[in-house]
């Protein structure tokens, strides 16, 4: 159409979640339209974000910031961890604002189908936080999925030594995967209606 720069633009935009070929055409031409006050802002903002967002080494979130803001925060609750799988999830509970305690985030789940094993997840670094103290209890806010209960099951064997409680959250409630999928009352029940796994 307009040269290879245009090209390249649309394959990359193609290739984000949600969008198509279709969407990437129309992104990149409303884009192209306003360079200076939508496709320059963008590209800063795309630019710093890459630079400066890395992984909590404590928790997992995405921030600037390391320990998060989250970790990093004097007035959360330091003796609940809510263990999730993805950001997302953690993302979605925090817009919620229904946990006021810290967070664990997995990195995914235990599948056997795709070779997921527990080395593969953050679960080693899990049970380290534990073994520090203070913890007194693990939220388990994993997708109600098969995958999602093998590794709630796995988890919970693995911190039975610990004497910690670990409570599930979602039971009974219809979580159909990802947790950032449900709106946040049902998120905020999902969460006070959690039981002792
Ligand atoms: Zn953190």
């Amino acid at each position: 159409m307009g040269g290879p720069e245009i090209d390249h633009l649309i394959s990359l935009l193609a290739k984000l979640p949600g969008m198509g070929p279709r969407s990437a055409r129309r992104a990149a031409l409303k884009m192209l339209q306003q360079p200076e006050t939508r496709m320059l802002p963008l590209a800063t903002a795309l630019a710093e974000a890459a630079r400066a967002v890395r992984p909590c080494a404590d928790c997992g979130n995405l921030d600037s910031q390391d320990p998060c803001t989250i970790c990093a925060d004097p007035h959360r609750d330091r003796s609940i961890i809510c263990v999730v799988e993805g950001v997302g999830d953690l993302w979605a509970l925090e817009r919620a604002m229904v946990h006021r305690g810290l967070y664990h985030v997995l990195g995914g789940t235990l599948s056997a189908l795709s070779g997921i094993g527990p080395d593969d997840l953050s679960v080693a670094a899990l049970i380290g936080r534990v073994a520090e103290g203070g913890i007194t209890e693990i939220i388990l806010a994993l997708g109600a999925t098969v995958d999602g209960a093998t590794t709630a099951h796995f988890l919970t064997d693995q911190l039975r030594p610990t004497g910690v409680t670990v409570t599930r959250v979602g039971q009974g409630v219809p979580i159909g995967g990802a947790l950032d999928v449900l709106d946040d009352g049902t998120l905020a029940a999902a969460l006070r209606g959690r039981r002792t796994a």
